[in-house]
């Protein structure tokens, strides 16, 4: 009954993402026949064994029956129990088979075919829960279609999406979701990538542009030629992670598994005990039966699992159920500011040029040098530019300082555009010179070889999650504190707008290392959030590296978490499933220990007849396993539920509103 926890969940080796779902089957479907018939052959074989016995017929019937429904129920349950023999593992099948046999030998046919019985059919719940915690996974993927619309020369055909291959055309309609990464080759729409990107507000594409598996097409009708499909696309990764996670078991898996180890031996020795005192043979076996440890070996492994898919069906991707149990015990939530609690999204308010600089010789100079940056505040620059009207070329040479600005060669000279300790030639905001709006706005200064050119205010807003995600995680006793390599004017302006308490600005790389060092030193436990190249280092040494998936790839690497949709109502929500989950464990945990010594008790002074203890010990692993299985998550809903607004889908390509 001890399921291998963990090792089986990802199913060996990859498998292919166009696996059928099973997950639309209705559970009674899936239980396996076999199983179900040799249940229900033994629980006949053990209502004939006692109506014989009861009817005083001859001796020899019943124990026919009792002999034929022991060898068909007990098959599984000695082959399991030899593997555990040989592979030096105690085990519930172990013990379960001694008290079979013992019932057996002294004649007790019927307790010894109910007994059997009872195992066999918490099996099949076990085998059902654990199956239900891994279609979390089948699930994110009824994400995408089975079938699309193929373009095969001048006809349209519905073919599987399995069989699509990299150069095939597919169209996708309004409302639907793109199955493959790809590149639109006619039409243009509006696309929702945000489970895959991160980015909330939807892109528009059109003829040339990329489109990823798993994101929605909003409005228009679009064809795409699909690049990467199945496995290789990139919600297809994202369903590898999910996978490889309910894989790698927790820590906490190992206590369960030992604890549960440990529960057989107690049992046994407890029986020996029994035996021993009292001479009772049925109540020893009572004392076997009755302790139960799946609730712990199995119901562990399933919180975990289902933690995780749940966790992804919202929207994080948590890398594996060791970061699962961290999160569930951290105390200290620490915030990069720039693109985690803001937007990233930027925009520049003006350029302020110094004297003999014009607003768009400043401005043209900082995109030029942010041309390669992936720094927001570069990005914004490059942007406004371009949208003014400006030519944006590359710069001879480019280096990025985290946590500073940039530096590049522009037409033989060195410019240097980033904050006052990048740029000290700038005037200090207290000087009658800069304003930053009243602190609501990031100045980033520019300066031509030693000459200060002048400085781009860039106003940056806080996003619409981040005050609620700030005061939720407050009310779940966490504390909050915000890092950012920002001026101290407009980290307070923001930190205050979002009503965190203790921030810490103008930060390189090295001192937000050092602050959660500093945290961890004196005994919190941290998740760092963040989404830059700044922030890597920070996301590696907090005890929970959380990236936003805006962020940078590196970022994203290097977390063990990642919030798909940059939505930070997804951190606090994965932060409560996560203490959810550990509860869980921890009520399973103490539950099995009390109703086993409980039962070990009762059933050694002879209250407890072995079928009453078997029926306890069934009862109680279910209810345990039960228990996990509420983390399981519902159905999908498929999120073109949210689009139905938009129009029927248009025969013709290209007709979309762009
Ligand atoms: P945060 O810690 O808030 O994410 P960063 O550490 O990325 O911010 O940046 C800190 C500061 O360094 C920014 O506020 C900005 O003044 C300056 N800076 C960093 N990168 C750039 C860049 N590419 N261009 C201009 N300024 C930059
Ligand atoms: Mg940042």
């Amino acid at each position: 009954m001890t399921g291998a926890p963990g090792a089986s969940a990802a199913g060996g080796a990859t498998p292919a993402l166009d696996e059928n779902s099973v997950a639309s089957e209705p559970w009674w479907r899936r239980v396996d026949r076999m199983d179900a018939a040799r249940t229900v052959f033994v629980a006949v074989c053990a209502a004939a064994a006692g109506i014989t016995d009861a009817s005083g017929a001859a001796w020899l019937v019943s124990a026919g029956i009792a002999v034929v429904g022991l060898l068909v129920g007990c098959w599984p349950i000695v082959v399991e129990a030899w593997q555990d023999v040989r592979g030096r593992r105690m085990s519930m099948e172990l013990s379960m088979l001694i008290a079979i046999v013992a019932a057996a030998v002294i004649g007790q046919w019927v307790t010894s075919l109910v007994i059997a019985a009872f195992v066999l059919a918490a099996e099949i719940l076990e085998d059902l829960s654990m199956d239900r915690g891994r279609d979390a996974v089948t699930d994110l993927m009824a994400l995408l279609p089975r079938t699309v619309q193929l373009r095969d020369g001048d006809r349209v055909r519905t073919v599987p999406l399995a069989d699509i291959r990299p150069g095939q055309i597919l169209q996708v309609s309004p409302g639907g979701a793109i199955p493959v990464d790809g590149t639109v080759t006619a039409g243009g729409s509006a696309v929702d990538q945000s489970r895959i990107t991160g980015e909330s507000m939807p892109v528009d594409v059109t003829v040339g542009d990329s489109v990823y598996a798993g994101s929605i097409n909003q409005t228009g009708a679009i064809e795409v030629r699909a690049v990467r499909v199945g496995a290789e696309s990139s919600y297809g990764q994202i369903i590898e992670t999910v996978r490889a996670a309910q894989a790698s078991p927790a820590p906490v898996q190992r206590l369960a598994d030992r604890l549960a180890a440990w529960v057989v031996y107690v049992a046994l020795v407890g029986a020996a005990v029994t035996y021993l005192v009292t001479r009772n043979v049925t109540s020893t076996i009572s004392v076997v039966v009755v302790a139960g440890a799946c609730g712990i070996a199995a119901g562990t492994p399933l919180a975990v699992l289902a933690a995780i898919g749940r966790a992804a069906r919202t929207g994080a991707l948590i890398k594996g159920g060791t970061y699962l149990e961290r999160l569930s015990a951290v105390d200290t939530v620490i915030f990069d500011k720039t693109g985690t609690l803001t937007h990233g999204a930027p925009q520049v308010v003006r350029a302020r040029p110094a004297a003999g600089f014009d607003p768009d010789r400043v401005l043209s100079l900082a995109a030029t040098g942010e041309y390669y940056s992936e720094h927001p505040l570069g990005k914004a620059i490059v942007a406004h530019a371009r949208a003014v009207g400006l030519d944006v070329a590359a710069p001879g040479s480019f280096d990025y300082r985290p946590g500073l600005g940039v530096t590049a060669d522009i037409g033989g000279a060195a410019v240097r555009i980033g904050n006052a300790r990048h740029v000290p030639e700038a005037p200090s905001p207290d000087a009658p010179g800069p304003d930053t709006a009243g602190g609501a706005a990031t100045a980033v200064h520019v300066a031509v070889g030693e000459t200060y050119a002048g400085t781009i205010l860039i106003a940056d807003t806080a996003r619409e999650s981040a005050k609620s995600c700030v005061t939720d995680l407050h009310a779940a006793g966490l504390r909050v504190l915000m890092l950012t390599g920002d001026s101290e004017q407009v980290a307070r302006h923001i930190a205050g707008q979002l009503g965190i308490d203790q921030v810490h600005a103008e930060l390189l790389p090295s001192d937000k290392l050092a602050v959660i060092d500093a945290q961890r030193a004196v005994g919190h436990s941290v998740v760092m959030v963040g989404d830059g190249i700044n922030d890597a280092p920070a996301l590696a040494r907090a005890d929970v590296g959380i990236a936003m998936g805006s962020g940078t790839d590196i970022a994203r690497e290097t977390a063990d978490v990642i919030l798909i949709g940059s939505d930070l109502a997804d951190l606090t929500r994965t932060v409560r499933i996560a203490r959810r989950a550990r509860r869980i464990v921890m009520v399973n945990f103490a539950g099995t220990l009390i109703v086993d010594v409980a039962g070990m008790i009762l059933a050694g002074v002879g209250i407890l007849t072995p079928v009453a203890a078997a029926l306890i010990h069934v009862g109680s692993e279910s209810a345990f396993i039960l228990n996990s299985a509420r983390l399981i998550p519902g159905r999908a809903h498929r999120p073109a539920k949210r689009v139905a607004a938009a129009q029927p889908s248009p025969a013709v390509i290209g007709s979309g509103p762009r």
